[in-house]
């Protein structure tokens, strides 16, 4: 890559006048600036590279400018770049199809939205609306994106300064690690949290509430694996009360856990599925609602109170079938199940039988995480002065990690190979190493 600090700087300049960021203070600037990207790769303007082991919001599934959905995005925009949603379109019916086929038998109909808040807003609308009910019960550990309903449903911080929308209530999901329950084994965990399930469910009154909406493996909150048949447990409860199940999927779906669909390892069933992310790396903004035969019915005769001008929109969607396609042709999913396996996995228990400040490891696929400690024995996290200094360090070895809380999450694309994991696995040891 050519060394240009002029557009670096030009980049910082702009981006300092004008570009208002998420999730921060406006004063505080990223220290980086991206210019390109390549698989598992990405550059700054002066040439000097990063292995991304962030996929950047967890996302990039096929690693970046995979070849044959840059294509397949420039062959639709010269067709058709933009159609209103109440058309038919070709591309639009391929990424339904596409999509509805990785699901359960009985999932026929897809609604595409803009990205993943989206599709929690609507599959809580159709929840609503199908079962008559108001409440929706969601876990504190989640994320479920930034708008009205879809963040009151999240549970970490960034729902309380936005606690606008109603009929939200918050339970405590399993999490063996830091028990609410006082749980030693997975088999207590799990048992303990459904108990607590079911009696929120009692308390707040099982016929005013219209669906569950949990997180397969709960992401940003700290890949938390569900303990053995709590999301089984968690389904019967559902079905008990005539309550719906949706699971997130924006960020576990599509290659993540090494799976099609992160349930797919779980002996459960859900009434809705919630996609973005994945499902075309993030490649054009796209998200979605999976919607189980019986619920898409009923809105055969009556009107569905939703819609988006670039619901289905056909770059998305041309991307969707590419990504699609790519993933199934190249093996990209078994990909990340193999590398989980056989190189992550092992590598993380490595360095955790070498640095103390790791409490503990956990994931699956291509989504891990390393929990970080001060104290192996009190478990208090490592403080935040400390992660900061590991991520600036992880950065300036040249790796683009994922730092959450007290935690590295190890999530880099599902095409990443052994080698990239040695890579990053001697940064990460370097540096816990060095950097504290
Ligand atoms: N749900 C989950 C599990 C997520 O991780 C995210 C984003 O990180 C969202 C929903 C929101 O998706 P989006 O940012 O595309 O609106």
């Amino acid at each position: 890559q050519p060394d240009d600090s002029d557009l670096d700087q030009l980049a910082r300049t702009l981006d300092a006048a004008h570009v208002f960021h998420s999730w921060s203070a406006q004063g505080v600037k990223s220290a980086l600036t991206i210019a390109g990207g390549k698989g598992v790769r990405v550059w700054d303007h002066a040439g000097r590279d990063y292995l991304d082991f962030s996929s950047q919001l967890v996302n990039t599934n096929i690693g970046h400018q995979h070849p044959v959905v840059v294509e397949a995005i420039r062959e639709q925009a010269s067709l058709l770049t933009t159609i209103a949603p109440s058309t038919v379109n070709l591309a639009r019916g391929e990424a339904a199809k596409r999509i509805a086929g990785r699901a359960p038998e009985g999932f026929e109909k897809v609604f595409f939205t803009n990205g993943g808040a989206d599709a929690n807003e609507n599959a809580i609308r159709l929840a609503r609306l199908y079962t008559g009910r108001d409440k929706i019960l969601s876990t504190y550990r989640s994320y479920h994106g930034n708008t009205g309903a879809a963040i009151v449903s999240t549970g970490d911080w960034r729902r309380v300064p936005n606690e606008f929308a109603r009929g939200h209530v918050h339970f405590f999901g399993p999490y063996l690690y830091r028990s609410e329950f006082w749980a030693e084994t997975p088999e207590q965990e799990s048992e303990r949290a459904l108990r607590h399930l079911r009696r929120v469910i009692e308390s707040e009154g099982p016929a005013s509430i219209a669906a569950i909406l949990l997180e397969t493996i709960p992401g940003t909150a700290g890949i938390l694996l569900p303990p053995p048949g709590y999301l089984e447990g968690v389904r019967e409860l559902a079905t008990e009360h005539g309550i719906l199940l949706i699971l997130d999927e924006v960020m576990a779906g599509f290659g993540r856990t090494g799976e099609w669909f992160a349930f797919d390892a779980y002996d459960v069933r859900p009434d809705l599925i919630t996609f973005a992310k994945g499902v075309n790396s993030g490649y054009i903004p796209v998200g979605g609602v999976v919607i189980d035969d019986p619920i898409a019915h009923a809105f055969d005769e009556r009107v569905f109170p939703g819609g988006l001008t670039y619901s289905g929109h056909p770059l998305a969607m041309a991307s969707i079938v590419a990504t699609q396609d790519a993933m199934e042709s190249e093996g990209i999913v078994a990909n990340a199940k193999r590398v989980g396996a056989e190189a992550i996995a092992p590598g993380l228990a490595g360095l955790a039988a070498k640095h103390d400040v790791i409490g503990e490891v956990r994931g699956t696929g291509v989504f891990h995480a390393m929990e970080l400690v001060a104290d192996r024995a009190s478990r208090a996290p490592l403080p935040a002065a400390d992660m900061a200094r590991i991520k600036g360090a992880l950065v300036e070895r040249g790796l683009l990690p994922f730092v959450q809380d007290n935690r590295i999450h190890v999530v880099p694309p599902c095409v990443v190979t052994d080698a990239d994991v040695a890579e990053a696995l001697a940064i990460y040891d370097d540096v816990l190493a060095t950097a504290l």
